[in-house]
């Protein structure tokens, strides 16, 4: 197949880039669509004849990932998100006026090639719903006006203006007297080099490699009480001393930057104004576990962050900070970023490691842990991009310090995205540990229109939900633990008085039954049925009998599945039941007490 010198010159670098070729699979396929619209049978020979694969190792790969094609989509491909922020400010209104304009259905394309459509879960900009990508642009605060507005430009061959950077954001980022890993952010260039080095940046690199042993920027970390800031909050430093000093085996880092937790979007502007952060961290993080060989696993909607990223890259191996020889220490460190290609899944850190291995994102049964048998069967540490965008002030400033910024146990400061019914969504970096009921009302504003608070999802979208009445405690990770709930991966959502619940839980439980990878039945049926259970139940049409179902089937599914997507599942369910059930037996009389029936039948 003959290929543009562009493509080409993408994959021959792209197979030479891994230790396994296979790995290189998913990002050619993104690259290839990218400029073919889809994947062709021409294009499977292609890479099947690159990368010593067949027909059956590709396709079934390919068939895994959400935003990968085997049909061309329109010249715009407009993917509106109806996630739970989005839906609380107005994303199936945007949905059914996409379906009006254009005429279309989900995943339709017009008649002249020109648009197509599909309804699309968390894209990672939950601060600024509702949201869409036209392709892999996004256009955030959307309204019916603003869709048309983005078509006719369209239209007439007008890209639409780019988004000022997560717009959502752009209230008071900062709320931590002295932030760290968000001081930059709004800095003109805050992305390029010579202002990150101006700003300090690099220096807590040079002293861990001249001045530190990797055991004691272990002890450093560990000091810190530094908690990882993906969702699971186990103590960074722990992580890094299971790695066997003593293997003869690679040893490798793994950022983890699949951000896809519904309500969760604060690594995504970590990346694109603070690139050389992460990527200090990541060396420090590979210096401590003798690994010489990163990798930077980034979803694949946020395609113009990977490029940020990669820029930075070039720019940190031309001054030195990558490569050989690292600042004349005698350390190698490479680095490499990986697009993912749409699977939630793939968050999960043994399913991120099949994928970059060129596979399904399917999950690994634990243990071996990743520390010891991980990415190619060797030590691996995976931490999520604000963990280790957090590394180079922690050697910096001195773990100590960092410790003493939040609460016992639960150190230094941490990014939290609120978004939903609130009158300043945004992100903020605030000390851990700070209450939560003050960050809702003193820093971001409260809750519009003068109503009253009815929920709050604290952690992302599988974290059981806390009711109004639950929200005065601190914010950290034992402290939410305690209240019933998790601060997960820092996606606060807030629910107003008006907030359907059942149509809440319908709507977290249609996005895992979508993301689930179908290995373990409770999971791939539990799901399933109760996303079918919910959308009757909500649609008016429900049974006395499905309110005990749903409860009985989502604990069914706690505890029972390999990965932990079920719990992720099963836990909000079982919150909104236990806390709102009366919502659900209005619902019984056929009638949702805040929408009118038309209304629910009419947009989902
Ligand atoms: Fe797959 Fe769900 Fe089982 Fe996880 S819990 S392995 S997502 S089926």
């Amino acid at each position: 197949m003959e290929l543009s010198p562009k493509l080409s010159a993408r994959f021959e670098k792209l197979q030479s880039s891994y230790p396994v070729k296979r790995s290189a699979l998913i990002p050619m396929m993104m690259y290839a669509q990218d400029e073919y619209g889809y994947v062709s049978d021409e294009m499977i020979a292609e890479l099947g004849r690159r990368l010593d694969l067949n027909n059956v190792q590709i396709e079934e790969t390919l068939a895994y990932y959400s935003m990968l094609r085997r049909k061309p989509m329109g010249r715009y491909h407009m993917q509106v998100c109806t996630n739970v922020a989005c839906m609380l400010k107005g994303g199936y209104e945007v949905l059914d006026r996409a379906k009006k304009r254009l005429e279309i259905g989900h995943k339709e394309t017009t008649q002249d090639g020109m648009f197509s459509l599909e309804e699309v879960e968390c894209i990672g900009a939950c601060t600024g719903a509702p949201a869409m990508q036209v392709n892999y642009d996004f256009c955030e605060n959307l309204t019916a006006l603003k869709f048309d507005r983005i078509i006719e430009d369209l239209d007439a061959g007008r890209q639409p203006a780019p988004e000022p950077v997560t717009s959502g954001a752009l209230h008071d980022r900062h709320w931590a007297e002295t932030p760290l890993i968000s001081r930059r952010w709004g800095m003109k260039d805050s992305h390029k080099l010579d202002v990150y080095v101006m700003q300090g940046g690099y220096q807590a690199l040079e002293k861990a490699l001249k001045e530190m042993t990797p055991e004691s920027i272990i002890e450093e970390v560990k000091k810190s009480n530094l908690r990882g800031r993906g969702g699971a909050g186990f103590p960074t430093g722990m992580k890094w001393s299971f790695v066997p000093k003593d293997s003869p085996k690679a040893k490798y880092v793994i950022c983890n930057a699949d951000e896809s937790e519904p309500g969760t979007c604060k690594d995504r502007p970590l990346m694109e104004m603070d690139p050389h952060q992460l990527i200090e961290g990541m060396v420090i993080a590979g210096r401590a576990i003798h690994s010489h060989q990163g990798f930077i696993y980034i979803r694949g909607e946020y395609r113009y962050v990977l490029d940020i990223v990669d820029a930075a890259i070039a720019e940190a191996y031309a001054a030195g900070y990558l490569g050989k020889n690292i600042r004349g220490t005698g350390f190698d460190f490479d680095l490499l970023i990986h697009t993912g290609a749409g699977a939630y899944e793939c968050g999960e850190e043994s399913a991120l490691m099949e994928s970059l291995e060129g596979k399904r994102g399917y999950p690994r049964i634990k243990p071996p842990f990743p520390a010891v048998v991980g990415l190619y069967g060797c030590p691996t540490i995976i931490n999520n991009v604000e963990t280790l965008s957090a590394v180079p002030s922690i050697i910096r400033e001195g773990g100590e310090a960092y410790a003493n910024r939040g609460t016992p146990k639960n150190g230094g400061t941490r990014l939290l995205c609120i978004s939903g019914h609130v009158n300043k969504p945004g992100i903020y970096e605030v000390p851990l540990g700070m209450n939560m009921k003050k960050f809702l009302y003193e820093v971001a504003g409260g809750i519009p229109d003068g109503k009253k608070l009815k929920a709050v999802i604290p952690g992302g979208s599988s974290c059981p939900l806390l009711a109004a009445d639950e929200i005065d405690i601190p914010m950290d990770y034992d402290s939410v633990a305690k209240a019933g709930s998790m601060l997960g991966s820092g996606g606060m959502v807030v629910m107003d008085e008006d907030t359907c619940m059942v149509d809440m839980a319908r709507r977290i439980m249609h996005f895992y039954a979508h993301e689930s990878c179908g290995w373990c039945i409770p999971c791939r049926e539990g799901t399933a049925w109760l996303r079918k259970i919910l959308e009757r139940f909500h649609a008016g049409l429900g049974r006395e009998e499905d309110i005990d179902m749903i409860g009985d089937l989502a604990k069914n599914m706690l505890g029972r599945t390999f990965c932990p997507l079920g719990d992720a599942a099963a836990m909000p369910t079982i919150s909104i039941m236990k806390k709102w059930r009366g919502e659900f037996e209005e619902h019984l009389k056929g009638r949702c007490p805040y929408k009118s029936a038309e209304a629910l039948v009419g947009s989902r």
